[in-house]
C-alpha cells in the first residue's frame, strides 16, 4: 500500500473516531476526552508536528548552502530569485482576483444578522516596510536559527554558499561536507514521513473531537465560496501555468504533490510541511537542489495563495455584512494589500486571519468583522495551507524548467523518490 493511501486511511480513521467522540457528547472532564483525546492523541499529534519542525532550520540552512554554492555566480541566483518572486506575486494576485470575483457573484455576506456590538478585536500595530526590510538581514545567524526566522536564515545561507563557491579548495572541502549532511537530512525526512499516517490520525481525531459543525452551517455560503476559489486555483490556475510556462503534464505534478498537500492539510502549517515539500519537489518532481533549496523555503515564507483567497472572500463578506459598499479602487486596494498581507503571513496555523486586519483597515472596514468568521477558520486554514504548498511546488517547477534545472527523467518516473512505507 503506498504512503498516500496510508495517510488517507489515517485521516479517515481520525475523522470517524473524532466525530464519534464528539457525538458521545461527554464532558471535558470525562476520561475519554481528558485522558484519551487531550492526553494520548494530542501528544501523538504534537510529537508528529515537532518531528517535522525540527527538520526545518537544519534542512533549509544546509540544502540552501549547497544550492547557493553550486549556483555559484550571483547572476544566476539573482535571476532565479527574480523569477520566483515574480511568479509568487503573479499567482497570489490571480488567487485574490478569483476570490473577489466569486465572492461578488455569490454575495455570501448579504442579509446576515448584525454582529453583537460588544465584540472587540485588537490587531496590534503592524511593522513598517523599512523595519521589515532591515529585519531580513540577520545580525546574528545563530539567533536567527534559534528563532526559526526563515528569511534571515535564507540570507545567511545564500551568503555562505556564495563564499564557498569562491573559496577554491577550502570551499570544495566545506561543500563536500555540507552535501553529505544534506543527504543525511534528506534520509531523516524520508524516515519521518513514514510516521505521517499515525501523526495525521492523531491530528484529525483531536480536531474532529473538538470541532463543532454549527458554525460552518451558519456560514455555509462564506465557507463554500472560499472552498470554490481554492478549487479554481488548484484545478485551473496552477495546471494552466504548468502547461504554458513549464510545458509539463499537470496531472503528473499534482499526483506527485499529494503527500505535502495531505501533510499541509493536517498540520495547517506550510512551515511545518516544508521538509516534506522540499523532499517531494526535489526527489519526486525532479527540481534540482540549486533551484528547490532556494525557491521552496522562500515560497513557504512569502507565498500564500490560499491565504490570499480567504482574505479576498472574507473582505467582501465583511463589507456586505456591515452593508458597506466598496468601489473599484477599493477592490484594487484589496488585491494589493492582500498580496502584501499574504507575504507577511507566517506559515503557521491561523496567522492568515490576523493578517486580514491589515486588508480590512486599508479599505476602512471594521476589524471586528474577523470575529464573524473565526469559528470556521480552522478547517479553511487546513484547506488553504494545502493550496499554499502546492503553489510553492508549482512555482519551483516552472522556475526550474526555465533554467533547465527540471530533471524530466525524475518528473516522468512515477516511482522516483517514492517513500516505501514502514511495515506494521
Ligand atoms: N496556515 C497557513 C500556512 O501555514 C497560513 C494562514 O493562512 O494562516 O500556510
Amino acid at each position: 500500500m503506498n504512503l498516500t493511501v496510508r495517510i488517507l486511511i489515517g485521516m479517515a480513521a481520525g475523522l470517524v473516531l473524532g466525530v464519534a467522540v464528539q457525538q458521545t457528547g461527554v464532558s471535558e472532564s470525562h476520561w475519554l476526552r481528558s485522558f484519551f483525546v487531550e492526553g494520548i492523541i494530542d501528544a501523538g499529534g504534537q510529537i508528529f508536528i515537532a518531528s517535522l519542525k525540527l527538520m526545518v532550520v537544519p534542512l533549509v540552512l544546509v540544502s540552501l548552502i549547497c544550492g547557493a554554492a553550486s549556483l555559484g555566480d550571483t547572476g544566476s541566483m539573482g535571476r532565479v530569485g527574480g523569477k520566483a518572486i515574480g511568479l509568487y506575486l503573479l499567482t497570489t494576485a490571480l488567487a485574490i482576483s478569483i476570490a473577489l470575483i466569486l465572492a461578488l457573484l455569490v454575495s455570501p455576506g448579504v442579509g446576515g444578522d448584525p454582529p453583537p456590538s460588544d465584540v472587540t478585536f485588537d490587531p496590534g500595530a503592524p511593522a513598517s516596510i523599512k523595519d521589515t526590510l532591515v529585519g531580513i538581514f540577520p545580525t546574528n545567524p545563530v539567533s536567527a536559527m534559534a528563532d526559526g526566522n526563515m528569511l534571515q536564515i535564507i540570507v545567511f545561507a545564500l551568503l555562505l554558499g556564495i563564499a564557498i563557491s569562491h573559496a577554491g579548495e577550502a570551499g570544495a572541502r566545506v561543500m563536500g561536507w555540507f552535501q553529505d549532511v544534506n543527504e543525511v537530512l534528506m534520509r531523516l525526512i524520508t524516515l519521518l514521513i513514514k510516521l505521517a499516517p499515525y501523526g495525521v490520525f492523531c491530528l484529525m481525531t483531536r480536531l474532529f473531537a473538538t470541532q463543532g459543525w454549527e458554525e460552518i452551517l451558519k456560514l455555509l455560503s462564506y465557507f463554500m465560496t472560499v472552498v470554490a476559489a481554492l478549487i479554481v486555483q488548484m484545478s485551473v490556475v496552477y495546471p494552466t501555468l504548468l502547461m504554458l510556462l513549464a510545458r509539463v503534464n499537470p496531472l503528473t505534478f499534482m499526483r506527485k504533490m499529494r503527500e505535502p498537500m495531505l501533510v499541509a492539510f493536517s498540520t495547517a502549517s506550510s512551515g511545518a510541511t516544508l521538509p516534506v515539500t522540499l523532499r517531494t519537489v526535489e526527489q519526486r518532481v525532479g527540481v534540482r537542489n540549486e533551484v528547490a533549496a532556494f525557491v521552496v523555503p522562500l515560497g513557504a515564507t512569502i507565498n500564500m495563495d490560499g491565504t490570499a483567497i480567504m482574505q479576498g472572500v472574507a473582505t467582501v463578506f465583511i463589507a456586505q455584512f456591515y452593508g458597506i459598499d466598496l468601489a473599484l479602487g477599493d477592490y484594487l486596494m484589496v488585491i494589493l494589500t492582500a498580496t502584501l498581507a499574504s507575504i507577511g503571513t507566517a506559515g503557521v496555523p491561523g496567522v492568515g486571519l490576523i493578517m486580514l486586519t491589515m486588508v480590512l483597515t486599508q479599505v476602512g472596514l471594521p476589524v471586528e468583522g474577523i470575529m464573524l468568521i473565526i469559528g470556521v477558520d480552522r478547517l479553511l486554514d487546513m484547506l488553504r495551507t494545502a493550496v499554499n504548498v502546492t503553489g510553492d511546488g508549482t512555482v519551483s517547477a516552472i522556475v526550474a524548467r526555465s533554467e533547465d534545472d527540471l530533471d524530466m527523467n525524475v518528473f516522468d518516473d512515477p516511482e522516483a523518490g517514492r517513500v516505501v512505507p514502514a511495515r506494521g
